[in-house]
């Protein structure tokens, strides 16, 4: 089984209006600036809390890797 990974971005404009503008989990609001993680399995992105949690339960299995590319969707 592909291990989980959590691609961390900084939520832009274009996410916001192009992919989601509510963390899939807790559907909590997130805005330009904030820091979110887009989930590789699941196809989604959550806040940091979420993934935080996320990744307490996947233990060794999750991964975080920083975008360094500007965005999955630019
Ligand atoms: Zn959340």
């Amino acid at each position: 089984m592909m291990s989980q990974c959590f691609i961390m971005q900084t939520a832009t404009e274009d996410i916001l209006l192009k992919v989601t503008n509510v963390c899939a989990l807790c559907y909590g609001d997130i805005h330009v600036g904030d820091t979110i993680h887009y989930d590789t399995q699941r196809y989604h992105y959550v806040c940091q809390s979420c993934q935080e949690e996320q990744c307490a339960k996947l233990d060794a299995e999750c991964e975080i890797v920083e975008d360094e590319e500007g965005g999955l969707f630019c």
